[in-house]
């Protein structure tokens, strides 16, 4: 879009004169501060609105105490953690807390700004492992790989690209739509820092098969001598698998799982703004990673990519574990997986979506629509839009690109009754389209926007 100088203009409404400020340069004298904050609130008025958004996996609800304490650490800067020493104490139970939920044996870890930066950590530490082991066994250290499904977060394809390892991708193939065992370790060899499995992937919800790798890795290992590491991106799985699938085994309890990591502002529960990162133990993590600045007045060991960064985050995730607890997590994304499954269920019913998945693993769930109708699924993303609905529509990447299709992320928050007037929209939206004579548009419409 090309560039907009216009003055912003600012109408009477406090009774002042009216006035215009630029657009895109500093004021000379500034605003008085209610005319500045109507002009901004009033701008932001035209952002869709959060709680309607069923593309984003992140948190749009909280409990007014949530609010008030991230409030009340407005100031607290979480890398100070000399003067915040209580905030940091906060952080390593929450560090503690998730070591336990899923089984590390000697947990280490961090808070991050989300799972993008925890990824970019947890592959840091994959590679600089794999360099130690090939430096002592005088082997060349020159390329590195990466393997995990194509249907990744672009977390990886960045974390891939900025430090200079080489992707492997495993395409979809058929009704798989995500990383198999036996794919992924057709290519592995000696320079393969890692695997990544997905616990929830982010294209359909489905949960990666982590056992079933890790036990082909094993067979591997014992056949030809690799020892290869899992990493596991449980972005928004770590935090729904341990409360709704106790008996899946994905976690820790796989001695080959050397990392893991998840959004706590996804199934958290926590506001924008914080992810966590932990290892298995001390092993894990390679010690030369790990700074210690003591020029904020002490002793700080510390895993991140920034420096300063909000600890309101941090804070909202321990006063989350600490009023929900094991049950209160289990009831919230229980009752998010039976919206889900119901929603998804009343779809199939109207006759002319194909689920792909039901929301039975992540509470989210893909469909397309069956062929022969005359709409796509772009034009249904856009007719749930009129309504307020963002029900995100895009194309599965490589070797599955015929597949379009519409996904539905239920969130804490999302009601059976929002549910139902989403059905009922989307019901009234068909009568429209299915008058249509043929889909307007194309997959040009939209791209896919990694759920963020
Ligand atoms: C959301 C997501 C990410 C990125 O997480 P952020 O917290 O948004 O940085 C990475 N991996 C998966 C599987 C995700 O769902």
């Amino acid at each position: 879009m090309p560039r907009n100088d216009a003055p912003i203009a600012a109408n009477p409404i406090f009774g002042s004169e009216p006035i215009t400020v630029p657009r895109n340069e500093l004021s000379a004298d500034g605003l008085d501060s209610d005319v500045a904050y109507q002009i901004v609130h009033d701008e932001l008025m035209l952002d869709g609105n959060a709680r309607l958004n069923l593309a984003t996996f992140v948190t749009t609800w909280g409990e007014p105490h949530v609010r008030r304490l991230m409030a009340d650490s407005l100031d607290k800067n979480m890398i100070d953690k000399d003067e915040y020493p209580r905030t940091a104490e906060l952080e390593q139970r929450c560090v503690n807390m998730l070591g336990d939920l899923w089984h590390a044996p000697e947990p280490v870890g961090c808070s991050t700004t989300g799972s993008s930066e925890a990824c970019m950590l947890a592959g840091l530490a994959l590679k600089r492992r794999w360099q130690h082991r090939r430096r002592a066994d005088g082997l060349s250290t020159e390329r590195p790989n990466i393997v995990m499904g194509v249907n990744v977060q672009i977390c990886w394809e960045k974390f891939a690209n900025y430090w200079d390892v080489e992707a492997r991708l495993v395409p979809m193939s058929g009704e798989r739509l995500h990383l198999g065992a036996a794919e992924a370790v057709a290519l592995c060899d000696e320079n393969t820092i890692g695997v990544v499995a997905v616990l929830g992937s982010t294209f359909d919800g489905s949960y990666e098969p982590v056992a079933e790798i890790c036990a082909a890795l094993d067979r591997l290992q014992a056949e030809r001598g690799l020892d290869i590491p899992v990493h596991v991106d449980g972005a928004s799985g770590a935090m729904i698998a341990p409360f709704c699938d106790p008996d899946l085994v994905w976690d820790f309890q796989l001695p080959r799982v050397a990392s893991i990591n998840t959004s706590g502002h996804k199934y958290g529960l926590v506001f924008p703004g914080v992810g966590w990162a932990l290892w298995r133990d001390r092993a894990a993590l390679p010690e030369d990673l790990v700074f210690r600045v003591n020029y904020l007045g002490g002793d700080m060991p510390t895993f991140a990519l920034n420096f300063s960064r909000p600890g309101g985050q941090v804070i909202a995730q321990y006063y989350q574990f600490l009023r929900l607890g094991r049950a209160g997590y289990t009831r919230v994304q229980q009752v998010c997986r039976e919206v889900a499954t119901s929603l998804s269920a009343g779809i199939a019913a109207l006759g002319c979506f194909d689920l792909l998945t039901d929301g039975s693993q992540l509470p989210v769930f893909a469909f397309v629509v069956k062929p022969g109708e005359p709409f796509s699924v772009f034009d249904v993303s856009a007719a749930l839009r009129e309504a307020g609905w963002l029900v995100p529509a895009y194309t599965f990447p490589k070797d599955r690109e015929d597949v379009a299709a519409l996904r539905i992320v239920v969130r804490n928050g999302f009601s059976h009754d929002l549910a139902g007037l989403l059905l009922d929209d989307l019901t009234r939206a068909l009568e429209r389209l299915r008058k249509q004579t043929a889909p307007v548009r194309g997959s040009e419409a939209a791209g896919f926007a990694h759920g963020t």
